[in-house]
């Protein structure tokens, strides 16, 4: 028998999530974001449950080639652009939609001889500098692009620092208009927070990304509890062992865990090296046969321990819910120091996937 950890994904969920995305941007075009092997559930396992889509945005060439040979016809958006000059090539021949965001990029464009021209999204600076061109060049620059005959589609793309806060938008929209008045051009601003709580930013291609897997981009799943998503990934595995301690008795490395009086505990078959966070600390919500408790001690690299005081029943071959429909993986991040994003890209390569469709 192999090891009890699995991850299930529940592609009728991605499904919903996307209606959910569109009704909420009801008269924009989206863009899917599948980057990170599509924040780690695999994107040759779940593009197809995404398949009414109008594009997919990512950002390595070879998901993007993954795409194409599955037979995607649709638009593909590289949200970083080219890195180097010499992908140009395969962005020509998978057609690929280029962002760009610095001048050594409209430059090799400018410059490339291609079989027809790309769309291009011009990539402006809102106020997160990261990547993009600020507001004073964006006329510019845009005005540049326009004149290459390289150039097809010509878009303006912005992404938010802060979308998941009521006001988090007003500054970077003030800082678009302003960089494009009397500029007639497509739009794409919204990630997932946008896309759900900023309505006034969604306009041409909304990009959502985390709703789509039914995780929220606050990283308060209650900001999320009555929108319809549900969570794409479960992680599950089984207890394989059962301590009894008495009071005073320590569990897992460093003893960061003590029990107070008797107590039963259970040694899940999930650690660090799954992608659970060691930096969840004792208190960090889980399900034992379907009944809350909480994890105690250090999460070692195989192995983490869950209190079974409010679940006698439970023993060796109880399921254990470590995030999915019961435990948000929101809650898990929450109390770990991070944000579900991160749990989601960090599932391990050893933990085995189903997928239900
Ligand atoms: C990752 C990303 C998105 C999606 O963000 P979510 O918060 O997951 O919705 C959208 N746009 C850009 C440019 C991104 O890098």
């Amino acid at each position: 028998m192999a090891r009890p950890i699995v991850a299930t994904l529940d592609l009728v969920a991605m499904r919903n999530n996307l209606q959910v995305a569109r009704q909420a941007a009801p008269h924009s075009r989206v863009w899917s974001v599948v980057k990170a092997n599509a924040y780690g559930h695999g994107l040759d396992r779940v593009w197809s449950a995404l398949g009414t889509t109008d594009g997919f945005a990512m950002l390595n060439l070879e998901e993007a080639i993954l795409l194409r040979e599955r037979g995607w016809k649709g638009p593909i958006l590289m949200l970083e652009g080219f890195f180097h000059a010499d992908e140009l090539p395969l962005f020509d021949k998978y057609r690929l939609t280029t962002s760009l965001h610095s001048n050594w990029q409209v430059k090799v464009l400018a410059n490339a001889r291609l079989n027809a021209p790309l769309d291009v999204y011009l990539k402006m600076n809102s106020g997160m500098n990261r990547l993009g061109f600020t507001a004073d060049r964006v006329q510019t620059i845009w005005k540049q692009l326009r004149a290459i005959s390289n150039v097809g589609q010509l878009t303006l793309m912005a992404h938010f620092a802060d979308a998941e806060l009521p006001e988090g938008i007003a500054e970077p929209m003030k800082l678009i208009e302003q960089a494009t008045e009397g500029l007639e051009c497509a739009r794409s601003l919204s990630n997932s927070a946008a896309t759900m709580w900023h309505p006034e930013a969604h306009f041409d291609w909304v990009r959502p990304g985390i709703i789509l897997y039914g995780a929220s981009p606050s990283g308060q799943w209650r900001d999320i509890a009555n929108s319809g998503l549900k969570p794409v990934m479960s992680l599950k595995s089984e207890i394989i062992g059962i301590q009894n301690l008495k009071g005073g008795d320590a569990v897992g490395y460093g003893s960061r865990y003590r029990a107070t009086d008797e107590q039963r505990i259970g040694i899940v078959a999930c650690g660090y090296a799954d992608g659970y966070p060691r930096h969840a600390p004792s208190g960090t919500p889980v399900r034992v046969d379907g009944i809350l408790t909480t994890t105690v001690g250090t999460v070692s690299m195989d192995m983490l321990a869950v209190d079974l005081t409010p679940c006698p029943q439970a023993g060796i071959g109880s399921s254990v819910e470590l995030w999915g429909n019961e435990v948000k993986i929101d809650d898990v991040a929450a109390a770990a120091g991070t944000v579900g994003y991160e749990l989601m890209c960090a599932l391990a390569q050893r933990v085995p996937v189903v997928v239900q469709s």
